[in-house]
């Protein structure tokens, strides 16, 4: 048999799809991210046209974005993280259920950016685990587009099932890991 994640058989009675649990959990949460639009400077506006008719990004699943942690399970970081703000940031990504992801959008949000300065933390990383990171500063639109299918591609390789169940140790609450590191 081919391997894949799904298998027919028309031979069975009833016509059965078979397949494995973590192929269907994580197909139904690749295509029902809904993101928490954590716009912070001039990022923003780019994600903010992703969510337009150009760019549409409710052809992913994606254009609920909610301003509420508790209703959304990725955090797109658009901007300068400042040192004032970082509390915030973490605290509103405690506040997330999991499972959660988060995308690093443009150089700020990534390295600092061009801010190497006392007041700016120099990536999100350091405060929470970041899935996918944008280049750019700006970044286009396109670009946070591909990085969410990229998110997809990570989704669907999860272990979903062994996620259904609270974890004993955290690994993401070690400040700068990465999920899976
Ligand atoms: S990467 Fe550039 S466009 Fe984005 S927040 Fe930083 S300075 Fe602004």
């Amino acid at each position: 048999m081919q391997n894949t994640t799904i298998a027919y058989d028309s031979k069975v009675e009833g016509e059965i799809i078979v397949t494995q649990a973590d192929a269907v959990i994580n197909w139904i949460r690749k295509h029902s991210v809904w993101p928490m639009p954590m716009g912070l400077a001039c990022c923003a506006i780019e994600l903010m046209a992703a969510g337009g008719a150009r760019f549409d990004i409710s052809r992913f699943g994606m254009e609920v974005m909610r301003f509420s942690p508790r209703q959304a399970d990725c955090m797109i970081v658009a901007g300068t993280v400042t040192y004032k703000m970082a509390e915030v940031v973490r605290r509103i990504y405690d506040q997330m259920a999991e499972p959660k992801w988060v995308v690093a959008m443009g150089a700020c949000a990534s390295t600092g950016g061009m801010y190497r300065s006392y007041a700016t933390l120099q990536g999100v990383d350091q405060i929470i685990p970041v899935d996918v990171y944008v280049s750019g500063c700006p970044p286009r639109p396109e670009a946070l587009l591909d990085a969410m299918i990229k998110l997809q591609d990570k989704i669907g390789t999860e272990r979903s099932v062994n996620n259904l169940f609270p974890k004993k140790a955290d690994s993401k609450e070690v400040a700068g890991a990465t999920k899976g590191s």
